[in-house]
């Protein structure tokens, strides 16, 4: 049946894939961004659609439209990104998840809130299962981030408790893929970027620290599945793909996937950078019957395809990209 989806951050990098998706299924999809991090670009190809409208609009601020269902995404989810203006992004999260809670109340309609593994922190427990509460900073660097995804959820239970709200709640672990942005900071895209340009690749620490890599194909599609549960849904949702690996391991693939000839150089490892990620997707293997397909080479060569026609440019010019980075 054909819905009206709002999606708020669907102008980013994973947003941008789920627009695309729900349209390919014939729904009309409201798009919300204030372009934080996100960009024109990322929907350009789906502007010419009458399905599609795009609304710059700030979540932290109420919103009055009339849609079935929606998708919470807005919110900076790089550490360079969200770091930069910190309180702001405190209050995307939790204005946020208010202004949309008290949207889908008013409209008796589901709400997905695109959370985090941010939730656990640097974390004890190994693999993290959903029941695990977390080692999280109250007051680090990454805690505007970590605890106003934390206060959300919270948001997001009490609205289910106190106002019977149908709510679900993904907690999802280090995505990757196409319309990632070019210069977020994120270890997936930079190293990209150093490999095919021939830059230095920058190893925070000693590269043992470890993270779990999903292809965003297989993100989305769990989000599309959690949407459509009506049971299990008194608990969130860890999406993510459980193959661990470490971020050394991580650079000497991209190198070798791009036949690059980059140098390794070791930075300071940030502070509170988790030494360990992997998700338990138990329950989602179970609830969604859904479990990740792409493999990491196969996403990755996908990814660098990507970032090889945007240093491009169009036309095959030299991108500005290429001409910084040179
Ligand atoms: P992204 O930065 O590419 O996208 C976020 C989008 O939200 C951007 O388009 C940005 O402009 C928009 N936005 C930010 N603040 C806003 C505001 N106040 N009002 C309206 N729009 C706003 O990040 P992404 O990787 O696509 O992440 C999407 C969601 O998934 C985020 O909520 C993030 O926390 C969550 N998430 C992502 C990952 C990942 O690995 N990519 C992992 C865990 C959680
Ligand atoms: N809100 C919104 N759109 C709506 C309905 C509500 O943005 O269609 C906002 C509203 O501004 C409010 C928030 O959602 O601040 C929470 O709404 P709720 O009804 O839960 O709380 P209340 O209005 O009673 O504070
Ligand atoms: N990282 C790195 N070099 C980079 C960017 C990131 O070694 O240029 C490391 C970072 O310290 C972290 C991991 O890669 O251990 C993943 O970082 P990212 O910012 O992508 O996401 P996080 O999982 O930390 O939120």
């Amino acid at each position: 049946m054909k819905k009206r989806v709002l999606i708020t951050g669907g102008a980013g990098f994973i947003g941008s894939h789920l627009c695309a998706r729900l349209l390919r299924e014939n729904n009309d999809v409201l798009c919300v961004d204030n372009f934080y991090t996100g960009s024109r670009s990322n929907v350009a190809e789906l502007a010419h659609q009458s399905a599609f409208e795009l609304l710059r609009h700030d979540v932290s601020f109420p919103l009055y439209v009339e849609v079935d269902e929606i998708y919470n995404l807005a919110c900076p989810a790089s550490p360079v990104h969200y770091q930069r203006d910190p309180v702001q992004t405190t209050k995307t999260s939790v204005m946020g998840a208010i202004n949309m809670l008290g949207l889908a109340k008013r409209l008796r309609i589901p709400v997905l809130q695109a959370s985090t593994s941010e939730v656990y922190g640097d974390p004890d427990v190994h693999p993290q299962p959903e029941a695990y509460r977390g080692r999280v900073s109250i007051t680090g660097p990454r805690a505007c981030y970590d605890e106003g995804k934390r206060c959300a959820e919270t948001l997001f239970f009490d609205y289910q408790r106190q106002h019977r709200l149908p709510i679900r709640v993904a907690r999802i672990f280090n995505t990757y893929g196409p319309h990632m942005h070019p210069q977020d900071g994120r270890v997936v895209s930079n190293f990209i970027i150093q490999a095919l340009t021939g830059e230095p690749i920058t190893l925070y620490g000693d590269g043992s620290q470890t993270r779990s890599f999903c292809y965003v194909d297989d993100l989305v599609e769990g989000l599309v599945r959690l949407m459509a549960m009506d049971q299990g849904l008194e608990a969130p949702v860890n999406l993510g793909n459980p193959v661990e690996i470490t971020i050394a391991e991580l650079a000497h693939r991209i190198i070798d996937l791009c036949g690059s000839g980059s140098a390794i150089v070791y930075r300071p490892l940030p502070q509170d950078d988790p030494t360990q990620r992997c998700p338990d997707i138990g329950r989602a293997q179970n609830l969604l019957h859904w479990t990740p397909k792409v493999a990491l080479d196969d996403g990755l060569k996908r990814t660098i395809a990507y970032f090889e026609a945007l240093l491009a440019g169009p036309g095959g010019t030299v991108s500005p990209l290429l001409r910084a980075a040179s």
